[in-house]
């Protein structure tokens, strides 16, 4: 750690010398305080360290005139929340989180030799484990797996006979060449009836099972009818595994190059070329593109695929696209859908007629717990240790919520099985343990689809990503948790955050469906039948009525949309969201006092970047310092660079250190991505370092892409290296609406509305001299406590001039 004047000083000392400038700030306050100058909730105090003279920054609202006047900005609409009954067994449940889970992650810590989980998929467990445990220990823990291995199920009334699966159902897709498999698909035997319907109406909606066809073929039904002479057939997925994953097995299957006539396209991320003709992409990425081409003139058929996931926005693109196709009469739309929602889609777009395929499924066999499960993963890893003992062969799908719970399930199964080999002395069949979740990487989520070799038994274990997106063949027990992760803006803290809740029975039933493709199946629901019934919502409450709206007001205002009260929602979002979205991009300077878009806010509508993000780069072009924001934007935008092996935590927190800038964990980023590039972007180098380079080299295309776009508009990329004051005035100028005030340290409050939030243990800022009065942060991310993601030391003064609608100076 390095003090101000240069001189060294360890992180303790650094730690109690901010105690000491806490302690004199609170001791400002109650002066001014009681001097009775200033009301309380106003006072906010700086010591001005080089004019030795008092700073006062006073906090207020100001609200823009074009906003009705009997809004009460300061208390936020709450949105709909995606739950029925907080106070209920699975509400709680989400809240309380798994105590498996912990452990898991503490053993992982303790133990040196563990290896990250995905390397035991397959291999031998025993060897790449090396567990050394005592006989007692082995034979408790065998106990537990084996005796105690059922969670209490009762059968479904529905469904009273078990259905046993029928040893020769044999699974097509894995016996079949790619070539021959297409034509088993239940979309196959539609397919001329399909297109028929296709040329008769502009709009039709598709509903089928999942797995039915709809993502692979439709589009090579359409491309073999002849849409794609007069331009592109796009398809677009809410998520972008599976734009990719998708795009890659329809180019397989046409026997092209993946990025040729096939192609996908997700933010920052182009794999198309002049000659694709089949485009999947995400329907982000659509929304942009009408963003430059309002009638979307390239494309002569739009797919919009999954639309029942309601995702921002798809439903965003509801709206532009029936305007599109009244205008556009050479334009056709099919939506498709699972059977929910169907008709609402319909109804939406003037009675378009509904198509079925035809389902080929098979009886699931229901089984409910028959009390509430406290700890899912837990429950759900001893289920799927009993399927594998007792069950006859059969792939088993486990949903979780997400990263965290899939690693520590995958983690704690292979121990499981390698507990039971080495305490029975027994053959085990072998368990292939699969995660697939968003973040793994693409080679690794490939390997869901791989055939399980002879005798072996496939495990996967994923997020609600494998409840429609895709289909995995094979699988005949489903184990469901019954949660998942949403989105959800949490207007006290502003700010959107990733919480586990319970699904939707809608989604249940999905879940339960994917045991039944290749032969009659069982799902577990790892909660009441009472709680299905009584305590989760009928189906999902859509991303666009629970998430924060600043980037879709602002996309929307570029479209011409100027009142967006108006827009031809499907599902409107809550009045209060749309306006309070219009409030925080007044307060960013992109809409003006009568809520029109501003320069900047045109400006700022060029880059695929949340509101917030745009504006550091545009300030970033004003202050001269674009490369610097550039960097750091990118940065932002791909997940943490720093690795942090849990067996090598110390060393890689010493590695990481090396890169902090004191005042900043912006430039810190900033300064990690400098100096990789300065050698060579080289693999070797970020190993030493403890840098996941798989990361940096994300950023780096980011980068390009930004660059790329910031060459379109000629603004040139400027430097103020190594001036890093005029960096952090460009981050404090977007992000002073997450402004907070020291309190102890680590401890700091939003300056606004009060909400505590930590310095993250990881932050350059414990390395300043002093922890800074006041900070700006990125994001708030809610673990066990509230802490703020990437903070940046600021002066009150700039938080006064950059956001005088919040803030002024009183000296
Ligand atoms: P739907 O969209 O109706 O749910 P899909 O078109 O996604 O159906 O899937 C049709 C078939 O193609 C399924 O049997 C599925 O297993 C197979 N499939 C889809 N994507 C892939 C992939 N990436 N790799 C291997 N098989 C795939
Ligand atoms: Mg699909």
């Amino acid at each position: 750690m390095v003090r101000k004047d240069g001189t060294e000083m360890t992180l303790a000392q650094s730690k109690q010398l901010s105690q000491l400038t806490a302690d004199n700030a609170r001791w400002e306050d109650r002066q001014l305080l009681r001097s009775g100058a200033v009301r309380s909730t106003e006072v906010r105090t700086e010591f001005d360290d080089e004019e030795k003279r008092k700073v006062i920054l006073l906090v207020h609202d100001t609200k823009p005139p074009f906003l009705d006047r009997r809004v009460v900005y300061t208390k936020q609409a709450e949105p709909i929340m995606p739950i029925k009954d907080p106070t209920s067994d699975m509400a709680i449940i989400s809240r309380k989180g798994s105590a498996l889970v912990r452990e898991i992650h503490e053993k992982q810590s303790k133990n040196k030799s563990r290896q990250r989980f995905w390397e035991l998929a397959g291999s031998r467990l025993g060897d790449v484990l090396g567990v050394g445990k005592t006989e007692e220990q082995i034979d408790a823990d065998t106990a537990a797996v084996v005796e105690d291995g059922e969670v209490n199920f009762k059968e479904d009334s529905r469904f009273s006979q078990h259905l046993k699966k029928d040893e020769d159902v044999s699974d097509f897709a894995q016996s079949k060449t790619i070539a021959e498999q297409w034509q088993y698909l239940p979309i196959y035997s539609v397919r001329d009836e399909l297109l028929q319907v296709v040329r008769e109406n502009q709009v039709i909606v598709v509903v089928g099972e999942t797995g039915s066809g709809k993502t692979t073929q439709l589009t090579q039904y359409l491309h073999e009818d002849g849409y794609t002479i007069n331009g592109i057939v796009g398809c677009t997925q809410p998520r972008r595994v599976a734009a990719m994953s998708v795009a890659k097995r329809v180019s397989e299957e046409m026997e092209t190059e993946l990025g040729g006539k096939v192609g996908y396209a997700i933010r920052f991320e182009d794999m198309t070329s002049c000659n694709t003709i089949i485009k999947y992409m995400t329907d982000g990425v659509l929304l942009r593109e009408t963003l430059a081409e309002s009638n979307l003139e390239k494309y002569c058929v739009i797919v919009m695929d999954e639309a029942h996931e309601r995702s921002l926005s798809t439903d965003v693109l509801f709206g532009i696209m029936k305007k599109i196709v009244a205008l556009r009469h050479d334009f056709k739309l099919i939506v498709t859908s699972a059977t929910l929602n169907a008709e609402k889609f319909s109804n939406f777009f003037g009675s378009a007629p509904i198509f079925h395929i035809p389902g080929r499924t098979f009886p699931v066999n229901t089984l409910y717990s028959k009390t509430p499960c406290e700890d899912y993963v837990e429950a759900a890893v001893k289920q799927a240790m009993t399927i594998h003992i007792t069950s006859p062969p059969g792939d088993i799908l486990i949903f979780m919520t997400g990263q965290d719970e899939i690693e520590a399930t995958c983690y704690s199964l292979a121990e499981r099985v390698e507990q039971l080999i080495s305490s029975t002395h027994k053959a085990v069949p072998k368990l292939l343990i699969l995660p697939i979740y968003s973040q793994l990487p693409a080679d690794l989520q490939a390997k869901i689809f791989e055939k399980a070799e002879d005798g072996a038994r496939k495990c996967i274990v994923a997020t609600n990503i494998a409840e429609t997106s895709l289909t995995i063949d094979g699988i005949f027990y489903v184990i469901d948790t019954g949660y998942g992760k949403m989105k959800v803006y949490n207007p006290r803290m502003g700010l959107d955050a990733l919480q586990v809740f319970p699904v939707s029975r809608a989604a249940a039933d999905q879940r339960a469906g994917r045991a039944g493709r290749t032969g009659p199946g069982t799902c577990h629901r790892l909660y009441t039948e009472s709680a299905y019934l009584n305590e989760m919502l009928p189906s999902p409450v859509p991303e666009i009525q629970r998430t924060n709206l600043s980037y879709v007001v602002l996309l929307l205002k570029s479209l011409k949309v100027d009142n967006l009260l108006d827009f031809d929602f499907i599902d409107p979002p809550p009045q209060e969201n749309i306006l309070n979205a219009m409030y925080h991009l007044w307060v960013l300077g992109a809409l003006d006092n009568v809520g029109s878009l501003t320069d900047l806010g045109w400006k700022m509508v060029e880059f695929p970047l949340d509101p917030p993000l745009a504006k550091i780069l545009l300030m970033g072009e004003r202050l001269g310092c674009i490369n610097e924001v550039v960097t750091i934007i990118s940065m932002l935008s791909v997940p943490s660079v720093f690795f942090r092996p849990k067996d090598r935590i110390e060393e890689s927190d010493v590695a990481h250190e090396k890169f902090f800038i004191p005042e900043s964990d912006h430039l810190t980023l900033y300064n990690v991505y400098q100096q990789w590039e300065q050698h060579d972007h080289r693999g070797d180098w970020c190993n030493d370092h403890f840098l996941h380079v798989k990361g940096l080299q994300k950023a780096r295309e980011v980068r390009s892409q930004l660059v790329d776009i910031l060459k379109q508009q000629n603004i040139p990329l400027t430097s103020c290296w190594p001036d890093t004051d005029i960096v952090r005035r460009a981050i404090c100028s977007a992000y002073f609406h997450n402004a907070a005030r020291l309190k102890g340290v680590g401890e700091y409050v939003n300056c606004r509305n009060g909400m505590p939030c930590h310095l993250h243990p990881s932050s350059a800022l414990y390395g300043m001299g002093c922890i800074s009065e006041y900070v700006v942060y990125h994001e708030l991310i809610l673990t066990t406590k509230e802490y703020m993601q990437c903070a940046t030391a600021v002066e009150p003064q700039w938080l006064a001039e950059l956001g005088p609608m919040y803030f002024s100076i009183k000296r």
